[in-house]
């Protein structure tokens, strides 16, 4: 989609520090990380959000899940680590594309926000 940071980060017109990419979802880390690992994983389809998701998105949403585990393997994130994804204006959503950040490497407070 025209004017969209995310997909213009996973059309290489916006430079990221990749960490995996397959044909259906790319995962780069955070430019601001809130936490001492903070990566992003988005579908490489352009949904505006989570509210956007519809039955459609389940099998693109269930693969990030499992990308999910898998880089949290690799990277050894044995301890745990936190996924969430904003929805709309309250949750604190910037970017219009849907992303799931994954945090890691320090002990999460909760309720989040
Ligand atoms: P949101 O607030 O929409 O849930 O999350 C958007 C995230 O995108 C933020 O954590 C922000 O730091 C990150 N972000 C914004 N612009 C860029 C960018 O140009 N590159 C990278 N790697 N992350 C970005
Ligand atoms: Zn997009």
């Amino acid at each position: 989609m025209e004017n969209c940071l995310f997909c213009k980060i996973i059309a290489g017109e916006i430079s990221s520090e990749k960490l995996y990419e397959d044909e259906l979802c790319y995962a780069f880390y955070d430019i601001d990380p809130q936490a001492p690992v903070h990566f992003l994983v988005v579908p490489k389809q352009h949904i505006e959000a989570p509210a956007a998701v519809t039955e459609q998105d389940a099998a693109v949403v269930g693969h990030i899940y499992a990308v999910i585990a898998h880089l949290a393997k690799e990277l050894k994130l044995e301890k745990g680590y936190r996924v969430i994804a904003n929805s709309g204006e309250d949750a604190g959503q910037t970017v219009h594309h849907l992303h799931f950040h994954v945090m890691a490497g320090r002990p999460m407070g909760w309720p989040a926000g």
